[in-house]
């Protein structure tokens, strides 16, 4: 069992109390968290507080070498974390579960700690000189939920870092240990105070909710819900912080009448069941033309009957259980409502303990909860289209814009409807795929700002203007 500890300033911290997380494939426990005290978070701010200035000074091609060996600290450890992450998360070790998430954590870190950030010259002639610098904003607080924990995390750390801020870093209570792994391989290399972790079950005190207010933390970046996320910004306000917010998602497929279900099943499938279908951008309603509907059913069922469920610890399986009973009894709850209007075409029912089958369900209306709302599990709605604009008008009616997707053998025309989709990302004959220097993020209640790329770093810095 792991007993891990908190990095605060030149410390581990094993708290006065500790918390248990529990192994969703087993119920058994993976290992005792600290919970954070009020005191631990204020001692967390005051070392990131204490660390800035001199972190933030540093000549930025010191501070970038740094950053660079960030990657190499988690490539060391990666395979006892993502370890930890399957038994704590439940994906997979293999396939696109903990390993590929270490790898994705590894390239991030190294793409992002490769940036730049230059002096841009906006006037240089007889009138004067104008430029434009990128300065860091202080201590960013880091709040991340438990679906890609590390990977999240990565995403958080490393442009604050390289960008010259210090981090305060608090993951969510399901996903704690492979965090405080990852932090603590990375700070072996960070000067002390620059990266700090605290852990809560937020039972003692809402950690998150103390750190969106803290005058002392000058941006949040906030991967969660939406409901969460506006938590966050009202508690933001009075000290005006900075804000990334990354939330929930129902994000549309839409399926143009020229595929070859055959050929688009499997990129279907993975579109929308990527580590169970707890996913921000995982396709969470398919639009599919009356004129292919049930080959594409066809093909989906056929290609699920060979996707195994079980303890992501086993190399045979696919997906692994529902991360926590809360999310469990939520799909539950949309599938059964679901199943009372619609063709169950698979699944449905749930299995033993947090294992819960790949569910397909046709016939749906667009007003069904499970269309309507983000079901963040392993259930995907396909509702039957003739009209392909009301195909799009159905996509565009959410309050969400996260991610969408267009199928479609005719390249151009996919374009033609994907540039008319509500969202921060739009692919065309796959769902879901991000890379470190694409900027991401989501519109209207799916969030603020983006990360990744130029974009994503420079959100972690204010602006100074000098004129001369
Ligand atoms: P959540 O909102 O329940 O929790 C997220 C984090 O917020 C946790 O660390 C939690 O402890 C903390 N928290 C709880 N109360 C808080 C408060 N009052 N103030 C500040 N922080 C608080 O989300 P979750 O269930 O962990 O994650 C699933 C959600 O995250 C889904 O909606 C999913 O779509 C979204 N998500 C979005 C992205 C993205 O990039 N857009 C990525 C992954 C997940």
């Amino acid at each position: 069992m792991l007993d891990l500890s908190m990095i605060i300033g030149d410390q581990t911290v094993a708290g006065t109390t500790t918390f248990d997380i529990l192994n969703p494939a087993t119920g058994e426990l993976v290992g005792k968290a600290p919970n954070a005290t009020e005191d631990d978070l204020e001692r967390a701010v005051a070392a990131a507080k204490a660390a800035f200035p001199r972190w933030a000074a540093l000549p930025d091609a010191e501070r970038k070498a740094i950053c660079g060996k960030l990657a190499g600290q988690l490539e060391q450890d990666a395979e006892s974390i993502a370890r930890v992450l399957t038994m704590e998360q439940g994906k997979p070790l293999g396939g696109m579960g903990s390993r590929f998430e270490l790898g994705g954590a590894q390239a991030w870190a190294g793409y992002t700690a490769s940036l730049d950030i230059p002096v841009k010259v906006l006037q240089d002639d007889n009138e004067g000189r104008v430029e434009l610098h990128r300065k860091p904003i202080g201590v960013v607080g880091s709040i991340t939920p438990w679906n890609w924990p590390v990977m999240i995390a990565v995403w958080h750390i490393l442009p604050a870092l390289r960008a010259g801020n210090t981090v305060v870093i608090k993951p969510s209570p399901f996903t704690p240990l492979s965090t405080l792994l990852a932090v603590k391989a990375m700070c072996e290399v960070l000067p002390a105070g620059v990266l700090n972790v605290v852990t809560s079950d937020d039972t003692l005190f809402n950690v998150g909710a103390a750190m969106s207010a803290h005058p002392d933390i000058r941006k949040i970046v906030f991967t969660g819900s939406c409901g969460t996320g506006e938590k966050v910004m009202r508690s933001a306000a009075p000290t005006m912080k900075r804000l990334t917010l990354e939330l929930g998602g129902n994000d549309a497929g839409i399926v143009l009448p020229d595929c070859d279900p055959e050929a688009i099943a499997e990129g279907l499938f993975w579109g929308a069941f990527i580590n169970n279908g707890q996913t921000c951008a995982a396709m969470k309603r398919l639009y599919v033309h009356d004129s292919i509907h049930d080959a594409v059913c066809d093909a989906l069922v056929a290609y699920s009957r060979n996707v195994k469920v079980g303890n992501g610890l086993d190399e045979t399986v696919h997906l692994g259980p529902i991360n926590n009973k809360k999310q469990f009894d939520k799909v539950r709850a949309l599938v059964a409502s679901a199943g009372k209007e619609g063709n169950v075409l698979i699944g449905g029912a749930p299995d033993e303990g947090l294992f819960y089958p790949v569910t397909l369900i046709s016939e749906l209306d667009d007003q069904s909860p499970l269309v309507t709302e983000e079901q963040f599990g392993p259930a995907l709605p396909i509702i039957r289209y003739t009209d392909v604009e009301e195909a799009i008008a159905q996509a565009n009616d959410s309050t969400n814009g996260l991610g969408g997707s267009v199928w479609s053998r005719d390249i151009e025309a996919a374009k033609r409807i994907a540039l008319r989709m509500e969202c921060g990302s739009v692919w065309i004959n796959k769902h879901g795929a991000i890379q470190p220097n694409a900027p991401f993020g989501g519109v209207k209640r799916s969030g603020i700002g983006v990360e990744f790329g130029e974009e994503g770093l420079f959100e972690n810095t204010d602006i100074q203007v000098v004129f001369q």
